[in-house]
């Protein structure tokens, strides 16, 4: 399996990072290494002094697919959950600085802890789902799916241009404004709604 996830879907967080809103979807990938279930801790690497969180809605792909139609791209995912898509931002500032590839920064081993799926069925409105982020009891991020730049319908559409889906691939969405640091000893908290959906403790 794979990981795609999709960069500056929300404009407030494009913002804060000083990126332009991007015409098309940007995406990169994580390999499955870089997967971190269960709820396991985080173990904070040691190539990097500035690790970021980014709190992310995450579809669970259900099928194979290429050139989706995004009127159709609804049927390729089963379950929403939520994810971080942990980010060396330092190294990733200096990958940015020399036009140089994220995977240092983004990739790395466990660097996207995933949390259990919801079945969509459980949704009302798909373009209406909140979110948030909890770091030692505070919310640090809070999202809704209204505010994406590209629905969830429009990026399989995109990315299967490009790359086949397969059963069992996750979809990162993008984060809203709010990310931040995290240190050793931090303890993370996702909800989808009122929903407590995923602990990460940073050892
Ligand atoms: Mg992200």
């Amino acid at each position: 399996m794979k990981i795609i996830c999709i960069g500056r879907n929300y404009a407030e967080h494009a913002k804060e990072l000083k990126n332009p809103l991007p015409a098309e979807p940007v995406f990169f990938m994580k390999p499955e290494s870089a997967q971190l279930r269960n709820n396991l801790p985080f173990f904070y690497p040691d190539f990097s002094n500035e690790i970021h969180y980014e709190a992310e809605l995450v579809l669970h792909i259900n099928k194979v697919g290429k050139n989706i139609q995004e009127k159709f791209a609804h049927t390729y995912y089963d379950g929403i959950g939520v994810g971080i898509d942990f980010t060396a931002r330092d190294l990733q500032q200096k990958a940015k600085e020399k036009g140089l590839p994220w995977e240092m920064a983004k990739a790395f081993d466990f660097s996207a802890p995933v949390s259990r799926f919801l079945p969509i069925s459980d949704f009302p409105d798909l373009n209406d789902i909140t979110f948030g982020l909890y770091k030692n009891g505070e919310i640090v991020q809070k999202g809704n799916s209204r505010d994406m730049i590209f629905s969830f319908d429009a990026i399989i559409a995109y990315v299967s241009k490009f790359v086949t889906l397969k059963q069992g691939d996750y979809i990162f969405t993008g984060t809203p404004a709010g990310v931040g640091p995290v240190k050793i000893g931090d303890r993370l908290e996702a909800f989808i709604g009122n929903e407590k959906m995923l602990l990460c403790n940073i050892r």
